[in-house]
């Protein structure tokens, strides 16, 4: 069976930017896990970091469950997500453990060090994925196959220098949108805490301001999440786009591949 894993900082942050295009994957029979690296401990005005860690725990299984995924737990805790060699070592066995043919993961460029350094393990801990000398924490056998990764649009769609992202491709996440708000529902106690500490208007408006927004970036699509494929070497042929099972679901943007025509 085809795999997918979702592997994100926060808990709600697949629900914001990729669980649409994992709910489609599901649908063309992938298996999908969902993985945020971070406890969201911090996440609150009101709980100590315990009680806060239990209740995001059970608020992203919630989520999970609602998305019909895998849940993996998380290891970290929020602003501690580092590129370091335990956290690399335990995601690379994660990896082992899940295989799969597209990891979904943040931009490389984001506006907060958690999401860009999250990017980077999900790519070394698939870059690990088939190399025997490389030990993973738990430890689980290597295995070298083609795995693709796409990095999704920052959460502003701009860089941490305002530079706005373009996708490289689009999905249409129309048919899953009222799903998508369902899990994203499933973290309550976020609703508050973002609206006091970042200013949203509504935490759920948020989610449904991106989708419609990069929609519209997509000139097809009413509700869409973007992305940007990483570079295959080391992953997979250099072609391989397994999104294309998406079908009319997923649009390539010309304008962004018409600056790779040169052929590898
Ligand atoms: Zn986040």
């Amino acid at each position: 069976m085809k795999t997918a894993i979702a592997i994100a900082a926060h808990p709600d942050d697949i629900e914001l930017m990729m669980a649409g295009t994992l709910l489609l994957l599901k649908k063309q029979g992938y298996e999908i896990n969902y993985m945020n690296l971070s406890s969201g401990n911090v996440g609150t005005v009101e709980y100590d970091s315990e009680t806060i860690k239990e209740i995001r725990l059970r608020e992203a299984q919630k989520s999970a469950a609602i998305l019909g995924a895998h849940f993996h737990p998380p290891f970290c805790n929020d602003l501690e997500i580092f590129y370091d060699e335990k956290t690399l070592r335990r995601l690379a066995s994660v990896i082992r453990e899940v295989k799969p043919n597209i990891v979904l993961t943040h931009s490389p460029a984001d506006y907060m060090e958690d999401h860009t350094n999250t990017s980077r393990l999900a790519v070394t801990a698939t870059f690990a994925r088939g190399m025997p000398n490389f030990i993973s924490v738990p430890s689980r056998i290597h295995e070298n196959y083609d795995c693709t990764i796409y990095h999704a649009l920052p959460h502003t769609l701009r860089d941490a220098l305002r530079k706005p992202v373009i996708a490289g491709s689009f999905v249409n996440v129309t048919s899953v949108q009222e799903i998508k708000l369902e899990a994203l529902k499933a973290h309550q106690s976020q609703q508050n805490w973002l609206d006091i500490s970042q200013k949203l208007n509504s935490y759920l408006q948020t989610m449904e301001d991106i989708s419609l927004k990069v929609g519209r970036m997509s000139k097809k699509f009413t509700y869409a999440e973007g992305w940007r494929r990483h570079l295959h070497y080391g992953f997979c042929r250099p072609d391989e786009d397994p999104l294309k099972n998406l079908g009319n679901d997923y649009l390539i943007n010309q304008e962004y591949e018409k600056n790779f025509e040169e052929k590898f």
